[in-house]
């Protein structure tokens, strides 16, 4: 062997057994491993390389049942996203077997969203190989598992996995039943249909108030405890007999039910996720035909609701995946079609859920506002103090499209940039996040969701007098500030709106 080769020899050795250089190097590669099988072939260490990185981008999963809200029933059933990127059903198995075996990997948070929705032989399949595969009967990674038991409606396989789980929901009935054991979790998530489905199984157990309220207590342990309960509330539940004319409106949850959870629980934080769509959409209402509990809705008039006496860290309020709540607080009647009241919203958290913190997003993929910032701006503001709060402190993430910053003189037929709506003070606040979207071409989807930076500013709305301090912080995405705005119209304009996300 001359020289030289033993050189390179010994340099290739270095660069191989460098697992820096060897991420370094694959990291030239597509995202998209499944792309990239044939560099196993190479050589012992970037194979073992290569599956380690699989092995970390699989330590948390997302899988998920995406669409465009407007093509949600004729988008192919053909696909979902697994980790934002779109995989055919047809080699989901085969992609569970890989991470399985060859890949090992050590899966400590599952997400599924909306899987309800695929052809029935299908989702059973999903839901089992994501235990078999995934999760394994021992569980012995996992800490999260969220929204499986949407699938299932609640089995021995999931039941057993909640046990195990640090994080864990949204539980049917049946799997509360099975938490007779005694656990400290850190997240537990539920829906307004497990309230309902816990009022009529008391009313089923008794004979009179008294009873069922026994029964109550007896079907809320504390031995369970939960620093943070997340509630689901689907804004677009049915009457079994009104299928014909849905609302599209909150329903009645049976408020005693929640109290003794967020009592017995021990709950210190809330966050409250309003959802368009669930597979909950029907529901029951045989504990309406008896007096027992007391009927409430976030949107209901909150002069109505009773004061609770508990005390919470904070409250998050999720409007993501929402359609009705959110535009609620974006218009007030008569821009809203009836039914609406959401401008009730933060009274009645304040009142079911004390506490001096209140959080809010607002969608991102769905924009409450089509036009006019300036407007929406003093709308949010007037819907927010529609009671006058006494020490509260409320934050909003609000993102916008951009077409909203500015409008067309009908006189002049120019574009005029838009101002800030009085009462908000300008703060030297600089914010960016990121927001996975990709546009959604109708029934195909896009190949993965990639992210998009967002730029924000916080404006803000202060009286010293009651302690009630808000800010909302607008959000409008890094690319179309890039590509929307000329520099004489924003010159022209020095106080515009957007002007300020580029000072
Ligand atoms: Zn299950
Ligand atoms: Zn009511
Ligand atoms: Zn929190």
């Amino acid at each position: 062997m001359s020289v030289k080769n033993s050189v390179s020899e010994i340099l290739y050795a270095k660069v191989f057994t460098n697992q820096h250089i060897l991420e370094n190097i694959l990291s030239y590669l597509s995202d998209d491993f499944r792309k990239n099988l044939n560099v196993r072939l190479v050589n012992k260490s970037i194979n073992n390389t290569f599956l380690r990185q699989i092995r970390r981008n699989h330590q948390k999963m997302k899988i998920e049942y995406a669409y465009n809200v407007e093509h949600s029933f004729t988008r192919s059933k053909g696909f979902i996203y697994i980790n934002y990127r779109k995989i055919y059903t047809h080699d989901v198995v085969g992609y569970f077997i890989f991470l399985n075996t060859a890949v090992g990997v050590k899966v400590e948070k599952i997400t599924t969203r909306r899987l309800w929705l695929l052809e029935e032989v299908f989702k059973r399949r999903l839901h089992d190989i994501i235990h078999s595969k995934l999760i394994g009967t021992n569980g012995t990674h996992i800490q999260s598992l969220i929204n499986l038991e949407e699938i299932c409606d609640g089995c021995v396989k999931c039941s057993t996995i909640a046990q195990k789980c640090i994080e864990y929901g949204p539980l049917r009935f049946s799997t509360l039943q099975t938490m007779t054991y005694s656990k400290n979790y850190k997240k537990l998530h539920v829906t307004d249909k497990l309230f309902e489905d816990i009022a009529e199984y008391c009313i089923s157990k008794s004979k009179n108030k008294e009873e069922c309220f026994k029964e109550l207590d007896k079907t809320i342990l504390s031995t369970i405890s939960c620093d943070k309960l997340a509630i689901w509330v689907n804004e677009s539940r049915v009457l079994p007999d009104e299928d014909t004319y849905p609302k599209f409106d909150h329903r009645h949850m049976p408020r005693e039910v929640i109290d003794i959870i967020l009592k017995k629980w021990n709950v210190k934080s809330l966050k409250l996720s309003m959802l368009h769509i669930t597979n909950e959409q029907m529901c029951s209402v045989e504990w309406l035909q008896y007096d027992y509990f007391t009927r409430v809705r976030l949107n209901d008039p909150y002069w109505e609701t009773k004061q609770s006496d508990l005390k919470f860290n904070h409250v998050e309020v999720s409007l993501s995946y929402s359609q009705d709540c959110v535009r609620g607080l974006g218009n007030l009647p008569p821009e809203t079609e009836p039914p609406a009241g959401y401008d009730n919203f933060i009274p009645n958290i304040r009142r079911m859920f004390p506490t001096d913190q209140i959080l809010m997003e607002l969608t991102h993929w769905y924009f409450i506002a089509c036009n006019n910032i300036e407007k929406k701006m003093s709308t949010i503001l007037q819907v927010v103090t529609k009671e006058q709060h006494q020490k509260l402190s409320l934050d909003i993430q609000f993102f916008v499209n951009i077409g909203i910053v500015k409008k067309l003189n009908e006189g002049t037929y120019r574009e005029e940039l838009l101002g800030i709506a009085s009462g908000y003070v300008l703060q030297e606040n600089r914010f960016h996040c990121f927001k996975k979207s990709s546009p959604f071409s109708a029934e195909h989807g896009p190949e993965v969701f990639l992210d998009n930076k967002w730029i924000g500013r916080r404006f803000q709305v202060r009286d010293t007098v009651n302690r009630f301090n808000f800010n909302l912080d607008v959000y409008i995405k890094e690319k179309e500030l890039k590509e929307e705005f000329n520099k004489e119209l924003l010159q022209e304009y020095p106080n515009s709106f957007v002007g300020h996300f580029f000072a």
